[in-house]
């Protein structure tokens, strides 16, 4: 059991067919980017063929977890009544992929604390026995 960062009242993601071997991966404590079986192209967010080859055969690969903050965004106002706030919203350029980026959550920090090309790791918030969000803390 993980430490919890945001209530039940946050919205769920949207699973599509595609991203569903994300989330079963986030799941199992795993980040990944899918990947082409064909012919070894990465991308995220997931795709139902891939943008080099077409080829509809696609995987997925586990990454390191650690990346660098990217760019981000401090909410202050949120959409949804009962978000703690501020919280904040980044985009993670995952290390050893060619430039992938996932968006995300950081948390463990200090909003006013975050810059772009801080170094980050993954941690998984288990919002249910079903569904896992990995979001971003300061690595360690
Ligand atoms: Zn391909």
């Amino acid at each position: 059991m993980t430490d919890r960062y945001f209530p039940d009242l946050m919205p769920s993601p949207g699973i599509s067919r595609e991203s569903l071997p994300w989330w079963e991966a986030a799941l199992e404590g795993r980040l990944v980017v899918q990947s082409c079986t064909a012919c070894k192209a990465e991308r995220h967010p997931p795709a139902p063929c891939c943008n080099r080859c077409g080829s509809y055969d696609q995987g997925v690969r586990d990454t390191a977890g650690t990346g660098v903050v990217y760019t981000f965004t401090v909410v202050h106002k949120p959409l949804i009544p009962g978000m703690p706030e501020p919280y904040v919203v980044a985009s993670i350029e995952l290390d050893g992929t060619e430039g992938l980026r996932v968006v995300s959550n950081l948390v463990e920090i200090d909003p006013s604390e975050v810059r772009i090309g801080l170094e980050v790791e993954v941690v998984f918030e288990h919002m249910s026995e079903e569904l896992v969000v990995p979001r971003f803390r300061p690595k360690s």
